[in-house]
């Protein structure tokens, strides 16, 4: 009798590395670490329970340097991440806290790290930018490295793999991905982790398809179930039916062929078809991230957010920690521009040792340049370090969350009065670097005319711009399907944006997620943006769509897209028109939005 076949199941996550592959399935099984059990420990056992802690921990440090040191140097973005964890081994939240907590509350190792570890991330967690949510990420794979040797358990699973196969897990840490040997795993899909996971970032970093915050599918998909899955919309398909397999297999040869195309001419210089040149430029948080950029043929750093130098850690950074950092990406970029943005702090991304008052709307608070004008102290020390960076390269200050004349006009008077005592002392600096200002607040676009007036460029930061316009916290997923940057309102704020600059000679970017978008293109570059900084792995896909596109049809493009009445009937006006280029879009990247579910429920 023919065995019954077995149905076909659609799961859907989130695309964390492009890619399609289609292969058997292979749980991983990570059995010992996610029980643990509470037990008081005697007083006179405490210290030696604090040892056995201690010697986890140095243990997972010691596999993490083996891991390292066997990573090949052209993924030194991966081996990068896991001296991160390295060090987070022995972070005073992890560290010092589980020690604390073993001997105030006297318990087990397991109990106390597991107790210290929710806390963070807990933290880490209620922030709303996905970034900073992810970070939680880390720490929970770090406290799994310890754990499993204080159980004893032994998960090496992913380096045992020993035929081709596409792994499924509760989720993956950096350590067990940088393990995965690329002969044996085709691809991998994770209950949890989102797009700015780690994990998702060496993923990316090792070209492999991965899937990410698929929620039931560890539960779902059983050992050696057939399976199709696509890294850049998400999709997960157990047991394909014949004509899911075919359409898998099209859609893996049409990827593979424009992925072709698209690295062939990662490294040129950017242009239309009627010869416009587009600079693209990339997005960092960790000046480690400035490797993707120039690995993925970007033009300079377009937004080079600061704030993570100050998160998790006990007091504000010094003079010379900061300088050391952009001297470092400054360097590297030499001598493309890197655009430092001062101090975004408050909004979603709060400072734990310096907590003004709590503030019922931190979006609408003393958030960015506000915080800075307030404690100018802090502000100026961040101010110093960055004209003493500029001094080894080529660098752009911008400042965020801009409202008003008046905060241009204090910024850059502080700016001069850091410059004029740099130069007292006789410190290597740069004077003469170009100031700009974040257009993300309403009130900055229609003053956009008289804003120009006082700095060399705009940044349009689109995430901010749409939440505050359209009135959706970029945070919220019960409104995430209302952030809507195709909104007419958006598109007209970008024109009056790029005219004012236009007209008074100075520079126009465009910095926000929707700078990333390849089907946003003909848009953008029709309303007269030509400089555009993004997430460094959307680069590929938006230099492509440029080069296919004529400059001067976009600008009759735009003129049509301004005067539609919905985001919707701009979308249907984009698929019309350029029918040929995003007929396939779904072998583009395109990345999700901020405030898009990334893995938001982990
Ligand atoms: C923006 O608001 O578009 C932006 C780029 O800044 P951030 O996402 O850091 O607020
Ligand atoms: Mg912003």
């Amino acid at each position: 009798m023919p065995e019954k076949e077995s149905r076909q199941i659609i799961l859907k996550g989130i695309g964390g590395s492009p890619g399609i592959c289609i292969g058997k399935a292979y749980l991983l099984d990570k059995e010992g670490v996610d029980v643990i059990k509470k037990y008081f420990i005697p007083g006179e056992d405490l210290k030696s329970e604090k040892n056995r802690f201690k010697s986890a921990v140095k243990k997972a440090k010691d596999e993490l340097h083996g891991i390292i040191e066997g990573i090949p140097d052209d993924l030194r973005e991966t081996a990068n991440i896991l001296e991160t964890h390295a060090v987070l081994l022995k972070d005073k939240m992890i560290y010092g806290k589980t020690i604390e907590i073993i001997e105030k509350e006297k318990i087990n190792a397991e109990w106390a790290l597991k107790k210290a570890v929710s806390d963070i991330r807990d933290m880490f967690k209620s922030m709303s930018d996905p970034y900073f949510r992810e970070r939680a990420a880390d720490i929970v794979h770090v406290s799994e490295l310890i754990t499993k040797n204080l159980v004893g358990a032994d998960y090496s699973g992913v380096r045992d793999i020993d035929k081709r196969v596409i792994l499924v897990a509760d989720d993956l840490s950096p350590a067990e991905t940088s393990q995965i040997q690329l002969e044996r795993v085709m691809g991998f899909v994770t209950d949890r982790g989102g797009i700015t996971s780690h994990t998702g970032i060496i993923a990316r970093t090792l070209e492999i398809p991965a899937v990410m915050g698929v929620d039931l599918a560890t539960s779902l998909i059983k050992n050696d179930d057939l399976m199709a899955i696509d890294g850049l919309t998400g999709e997960v398909v157990v047991n394909p039916t014949e004509e899911t397999l075919v359409r898998f297999v099209k859609h893996k040869i049409a990827y593979e062929a424009r992925r072709a195309v698209m690295t062939r001419g990662i490294h040129l210089p950017t242009r239309t078809l009627d010869d416009c040149y587009i600079q693209i430029m990339g997005n960092i948080e960790l000046p480690e991230e400035v490797v993707s950029v120039k690995n993925y043929g970007g033009d300079g750093i377009g937004l080079y957010r600061t704030e993570f130098q100050y998160l998790s850690r006990a007091g504000f950074p010094t003079e010379y920690e900061l300088f050391d950092k952009y001297r470092d990406v400054v360097e590297v970029m030499a001598p493309k521009p890197v655009t430092i943005r001062t101090l975004d702090i408050n909004g979603d991304k709060a400072l734990t040792y310096h907590s003004t008052a709590q503030e019922q709307n931190p979006a609408l608070g003393l958030r960015g340049i506000r915080y800075c004008l307030k404690r100018t102290d802090v502000f100026k020390t961040q101010l110093r370090a960055i004209l003493r960076a500029a001094a080894y390269g080529k660098v752009r200050i911008l400042f965020p969350m801009i409202s008003d004349c008046g905060e241009i006009r204090e910024a850059r008077r502080l700016l001069n009065e850091v410059a004029d005592s740099l130069e007292k002392e006789g410190a290597g600096f740069r004077r003469d670097i170009e100031v700009g200002i974040m257009i993300e607040v309403p009130s900055a676009v229609i003053m956009a005319d008289i804003m120009a007036k006082e700095v060399d460029f705009f940044s349009i930061g689109t995430n901010d711009l749409i939440q505050y316009s359209l009135a959706i916290d970029r945070g919220n997923r019960h409104v995430a399907h209302l952030y809507e940057p195709l909104h007419p309102a958006i598109l007209r704020m970008i024109k009056t944006v790029s005219d004012a600059a236009k007209n008074s000679g100075i520079k126009v970017f465009m910095c926000g997620e929707m700078a990333g978008v390849p089907l946003y293109m003909p848009v953008l570059l029709g309303l007269g943006i030509t400089e555009l900084s993004m997430n460094p792995s959307s680069i590929p896909g938006v230099k492509y769509v440029i080069t296919c596109l004529n400059h001067a049809d976009t600008e009759a493009f735009a003129k049509t897209a301004l005067g539609q009445s919905t985001a919707e009937d701009v979308k249907t006006l984009l698929h019309d028109t350029y029918e040929d280029i995003f007929s396939g879009s779904a072998e583009i990247p395109i990345p999700a939005f901020h405030g898009e579910n990334n893995g938001e429920d982990n």
